[in-house]
């Protein structure tokens, strides 16, 4: 029997006209092709999720006599005269081009592909041929063309195949694929179709039925037919979204399973327990003592959500959300306090170097009058230093110890770890708990980051992270200015920067390096260095920060700056996070289109942290195209950190932000957290109910079984 578990190696049993060779190669490609361990782990059900990435309505498709200039439609036409010539270019360089003309019974068309001879065995005289991309209508020929179209032949030689020609590729709506290896859109719509009709429908349902009635979705069998070959009626234009009821059956499952296995290790957290802290006077006044400065109220809200967390009977999982320059820091300074006067060991994570460093110098400076030992880990140490300093940290010699995620995680043993603070996450699932936890502890876990994902999605994806969100700047910040200027304006920027450090202000200027490897950025920001300091601003001091510079050379640069000895620094984007100078109130961005949205507003994040009014200066190149355009606008008129990452999210999708599998974010092979957010939240709310009842029905426990299967605790990330 031909069922979704199937391996894929057997479909040959099973398909007509499927060989042993083709069912080897198809499941090595799919498994390359969506990151299975071996074409033996591929199964049926791996396949009929390899979905269309889009559809064809060819119920109805135009006839030649239908075609306008720049439509973009799928035309059916018998093959005339293909021919390939050679055509010699204006450099001399050879080129050739393969093209027939097209005929149905209401006129003729012209196609054309440069340099792909092979086209003239693939396409031969008297096929049908189905073309889509753009027509246009050539005056030269009379009749309308297109270049280098997509394509695919109705009829070729394999006789089995003209016979189900007409029922499987047209007349219908007809899904696309993308390539999987050598196989073809045709040749997989062909299997595909083959495989649905021999297909038997076993597994017993994994959504509860009250879901699928909520939604009047297919069953799920039902379902993958309708994704593949959709039936004439359905909507159209939902299906080419991705939104059509059969893909919200999909979507459903992936969604349900994945809220099932968040809330189940929520459960197992929550069991597992902790020795709680405590809050005496004695700790209150410890923190007092130490607070440089008097917290806002949105502070002190979510120090006390942290410190409910620390003395809970439960390990703490707090996500911090706050706009840059929010004031992340002190919070994490309390609760750490709070950790190492309970007597417990605390690691501080940062995402770089740098901020390792400036965390490093802050701590020292505000615990300097207290008895606790901060040890830093970083990456400038010699191995043997380092050596010494996980020894100390296993002896419990250390009570604070900061470090990139790298090192700490790195084979580090604490003594007692009581409390991890991850500051600056902004890619979510990165920091594996379960790491930590395998040693036997069960910290309490603080991740803080200034991107902020839409709390709906927050709490759907990371179902386990309680969120506390820090939404009131610490008073006198002046809001900063921020435009746009161009190549014509250079000089009279130039002259407001010489303006404000005569008035005793800092400047930072920025170079986008995309790739700390990129030779070509790192270059640019060094050169304009040297340049500005000699031609354009001999009377400022100028400094330079850039990735590759030595940990040493960067600490110093940094501290020069920090210390006001240099007035203008230019740097790289390595700036980009936590650093803190109060004094510098310009910044200007060179190639701003280059940056994503939520890095520049980093970036921006860096001035406007003192008294004094700030500026943001982005200059850009003269043409922009429309769209680096209206994102450049709209970061001009917003400073609200929260709208930049919605809109940054719809721009480039979940996957900069979310990461990746490997970073410990689910993937989904049919859902997409951003468009599908409210079919995620109905989904995540019916697994809560089935996890709520009193007693876990047979059902729900065979779904937690298929919830762990597609989601192990390990990927789930933080
Ligand atoms: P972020 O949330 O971006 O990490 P920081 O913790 O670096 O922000 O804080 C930004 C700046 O605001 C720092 O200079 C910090 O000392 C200052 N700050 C934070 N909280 C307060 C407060 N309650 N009152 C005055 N200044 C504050
Ligand atoms: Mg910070």
């Amino acid at each position: 029997m031909l069922t979704p578990a199937t391996p894929l190696l057997d479909l040959h049993q099973f398909v007509p006209r499927v060989g042993p060779k083709t069912a080897q190669k198809l499941a090595a490609e799919l498994a390359e092709a969506v990151g299975l361990i071996s074409a033996e782990a591929a199964t049926v059900e791996d396949l009929l999720y390899y979905l269309p990435f889009r559809y064809e309505d060819r119920s109805h498709l135009p006839v030649v006599n239908d075609l306008a200039d720049g439509l973009k439609a799928a035309v059916e036409v018998e093959i005339r005269s293909p021919a390939n010539y050679p055509i010699r270019s204006k450099t001399g360089r050879p080129l050739s081009i393969f093209e027939f003309m097209g005929r149905d019974e209401t006129g003729q068309v012209r196609a054309y592909w440069w340099n792909q001879p092979y086209l003239l065995n693939v396409m031969k005289a008297g096929q049908r041929v189905v073309l889509f991309g753009e027509w246009k209508f050539s005056n030269k020929n009379q009749c309308h063309q297109i270049e280098n179209p997509e394509y695919e032949v109705l009829a070729d030689t394999d006789e089995a195949d003209v016979e189900d020609a007409p029922t499987i590729h047209t007349g219908r709506r007809v899904p696309i694929y993308r390539k999987l290896g050598s196989f073809r859109t045709r040749a997989l719509r062909s299997l595909m179709f083959r495989l649905i009709e021999r297909l038997s429908d076993v597994e017993e349902d994994a959504l509860p039925s009250d879901l699928v009635a909520r939604f009047g979705v297919p069953s799920k069998f039902d379902a993958f037919r309708q994704v593949h070959f959709p039936d004439l009626d359905c909507d159209f234009s939902e299906l080419l979204r991705g939104r059509s009821p059969a893909h919200a059956r999909l979507a459903l499952e992936e969604f349900y399973l994945l809220s099932l296995a968040m809330l189940e290790r929520r459960a197992r957290r929550t069991a597992e327990g902790k020795a709680p802290m405590v809050v005496t006077d004695r700790i209150r006044n410890a923190v007092r003592q130490v607070l440089p400065f008097k917290p806002t109220g949105a502070q002190k809200r979510v120090i006390r959500e942290i410190v409910a967390d620390m003395t809970g009977p439960q390990p703490m999982t707090r996500l911090l959300q706050g706009d840059v320059g929010a004031g992340k820091t002190v919070i994490a300074l309390q609760a750490m306090i709070v950790a190492v006067e309970n007597g417990w060991q605390v690691a501080l994570m940062a995402p770089t170097e740098i901020l390792v460093e400036q965390h490093a110098l802050n701590l020292a400076r505000w615990l300097r009058e207290t008895p606790y030992r901060v040890g830093s880990l970083t990456g400038s140490l010699k191995a043997t230093e380092k050596r010494a300093v996980r020894a100390a940290i296993a002896a419990g010699e250390f009570d604070i110890v900061v470090g990139t995620q790298a090192l700490i995680q790195e084979s580090t043993e604490f003594s007692r770890l009581g409390l991890v603070v991850i500051d600056e996450q902004h890619r979510f699932g990165v920091m594996q708990r379960e790491t930590l936890v395998r040693q036997g502890v069960r910290p309490d876990v603080l991740v803080m980051t200034a991107t902020p994902i839409p709390r709906s999605l927050a709490m759907s994806l990371y179902g386990d992270l309680e969120v506390s969100v820090l939404d009131e700047l610490p008073p006198g910040r002046t809001p900063v200015t921020t435009a746009m200027r161009g190549a014509a304006d250079r000089l009279k920027v130039y002259e407001f920067i010489r303006k404000e450090c005569a008035a005793g202000r800092q400047v930072y200027i920025v170079f986008p390096l995309v790739d700390e490897s990129e030779k070509s950025d790192l270059t640019a920001a060094v050169t304009a260095a040297a340049e500005l300091q000699k031609n354009v601003f001999p009377g400022l001091r100028i400094g330079l920060l850039h990735g590759k510079m030595k940990p040493a050379e960067k600490e110093a640069a940094m501290a020069k700056f920090a210390a006001g000895e240099t007035q203008v620094l230019v740097s790289t984007t390595v700036i980009e996070v936590g650093i803190d100078v109060p004094n510098a109130s310009v910044m200007v961005i060179e190639h701003p289109e280059r940056f994503g949205l939520a890095q520049l507003h980093q970036l921006r994040g860096r001035i406007g942290r003192g008294a004094a009014k700030s500026y943001c200066i982005l200059m850009t190149a003269k043409k922009l195209a429309d769209d680096s355009r209206a994102r450049l606008d709209l970061f001009c008129e917003t400073g609200d950190g929260f709208l930049i990452a919605e809109k940054d999210l719809e721009w480039r999708g979940p996957g900069e932000l979310l990461g990746t599998r490997q970073s410990g974010v689910p993937l989904f092979r049919v859902g997409n957290i951003l468009r599908d957010r409210d079919w995620l939240e109905v989904a995540r709310e019916f697994a809560r109910r089935a996890m709520d009842a009193e007693r876990h029905t047979r059902d729900t426990a065979r779904r937690l079984d298929l919830a762990r299967l597609a989601f192990p605790s390990e990927s789930l990330g933080v």
